[in-house]
């Protein structure tokens, strides 16, 4: 554990996977989001191949075998045991879906009847999946004398549908696998990095960007990361049938950063929507992102006395300059209302957004607007509003952005944004009972770090 300049650079790779991550600070949360989506749908993508695969290893059902049995899919199991007839082993059959593969050529490399297959796509609901089989999906084929009995098929990671044959043709099932949630933690010291320290840890990279993306309003990991920082992590597995599917989501984390502790956990409200809280119910998102724009560099900061290059004079510079090419989407900062859009003075193109009876964002030298939108528009945080270009008393393409609080600009790089909402008060019994034995949990990782760190190893 050190402050070598190895380790810094690390900490610089962290940033570079982010963009913006140093310079923007906080407006870099979108590409984090972006990120982060694409790192959950890769998750997914994951789970999914892994599903495959385990059901690739699985033997052919051989409910004769108590063996085979205890090895095979628990839905598969109780289908069989469900089945009016104990089938011979040597019945079942499994089909991969190799490129371009529907469900009739399925059914002709198994010589079955083709008037089978539309008699099951004809039973709709579920059995409409199978119109859209996918590479590497897995069917498996119950056959006698040349005739399908049965068919089952995997929906999803909980969904097993099972197609069987009675008197009067095909009957469809679906069958819902319980997926159990279980609890684990990691924890780690920072000697390297979020990224290289996470995954020693036992994190993986899409729990690294969320436990990055939870604290990212309050600390830089690109700038204020420091050897000896600590992280705990709670976060949930989801199993099915004993076997680990995958990893879920962070439900509580805590890091110490420079000796100052921040901690998270998760809340599902009432409305089914999630989010991290600070233990006592403050929102960890700001009402506002710091920056409003991918911009190049800062071409004039915030002064109440500059030289104005077209005016020629002293003149106060109530906002922030973001050089950036024409064209370059400008988001809105806060949610709010558009009170302002379209051309004024020196400001050229400029958009007004209030937010709430305090505060106001003003965005000038736009090139155009987003089309749809205008004076009484309801945006949201990052919601794209214009874009830029150099319009009204400008030298270069850049956005001029001025934060105003209660009228008065103040300086957007430096003011202390205010956090978004906080739980509604009728929430915040629910909140408590549900985050406490997060808390615990957290609290147990710190004491297990604080004996240890007591300790002298024997
Ligand atoms: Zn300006």
């Amino acid at each position: 554990m050190s402050l070598q300049p190895s380790g810094l650079r690390s900490m610089n790779q962290f940033g570079n996977r982010m963009p913006d991550y140093s310079s923007a600070g906080e407006a870099s949360l979108a590409p984090v989001r972006r990120t982060l989506l694409i790192c959950s749908f890769l998750t997914v993508c994951a789970a999914a191949v892994a599903y495959y695969r385990m059901n690739a290893a699985a033997p052919a059902v051989e409910p004769t075998s108590d063996q085979a049995a205890e090895n095979y899919d628990a839905i598969i199991q109780s289908a069989v045991n469900n089945a009016l007839s104990v089938p011979a082993a040597s019945e079942w059959t499994r089909a991969v879906v190799a490129r371009g593969q529907t469900l009739s050529d399925i059914f002709d490399q198994h010589q079955l009847a083709p008037q089978d297959w539309l008699a099951i796509l004809e039973l709709g609901g579920d059995c409409a999946r199978l119109k859209h089989l996918k590479v590497g999906d897995v069917l498996r084929l119950r056959i006698s004398d040349g005739e399908l009995q049965e068919l089952i098929y995997p929906l999803d990671e909980r969904r097993t549908l099972d197609v069987r044959r009675d008197e009067r043709g095909f009957e469809a099932t679906t069958l819902t696998a319980a997926i159990e949630r279980r609890t684990a933690t990691a924890e780690g010291t920072i000697e390297d990095s979020l990224f290289n320290d996470g995954r020693k840890a036992g994190l993986n990279d899409r729990l690294i960007l969320q436990f990055a993306d939870i604290f990212g309003y309050d600390i830089d990991f690109a700038q204020d990361l420091q050897a000896g920082d600590r992280f705990s992590v709670v976060y949930e597995q989801l199993y099915k049938d004993h076997k680990k599917l995958r990893d879920g989501d962070i439900l509580a984390a805590e890091f110490v950063n420079q000796g100052h502790v921040y901690r998270a956990v998760r809340y599902v409200a009432p409305d089914g929507t999630s989010a991290y809280y600070t233990p006592t119910g403050q929102s960890l998102r700001k009402a506002f992102i710091r920056t409003p724009v991918d911009f190049t560099r800062i071409s004039s900061g915030f002064s109440l006395h500059r030289w104005h290059p077209i005016l020629n004079r002293m003149r106060a510079h109530m906002g922030t300059d973001y050089a950036a090419p024409i064209g370059t989407p400008v988001h809105a900062a806060g949610n709010g209302r558009i009170e302002f859009m379209g051309r004024k003075g020196g400001y050229g193109n400029v958009v007004i957004i209030r937010h709430g009876p305090k505060y106001e964002t003003v965005y000038g030298h736009l090139s155009r607007f987003r089309r749809g939108l205008h004076a009484g528009s309801k945006v949201e945080q990052g919601e794209v509003i214009a874009y830029v270009g150099m319009t009204g008393l400008a030298t270069g393409p850049h956005l001029h952005y001025e934060f105003r609080v209660n009228g008065i600009p103040v300086n957007p790089v430096t003011v202390t944004l205010p956090r978004a909402n906080p739980l509604p008060p009728q929430q915040l019994a629910a909140f408590r009972s549900e985050v406490a034995p997060l808390l615990a949990d957290l609290d147990q990782i710190d004491a297990r770090h604080a004996y240890a760190s007591a300790s002298p190893p024997p």
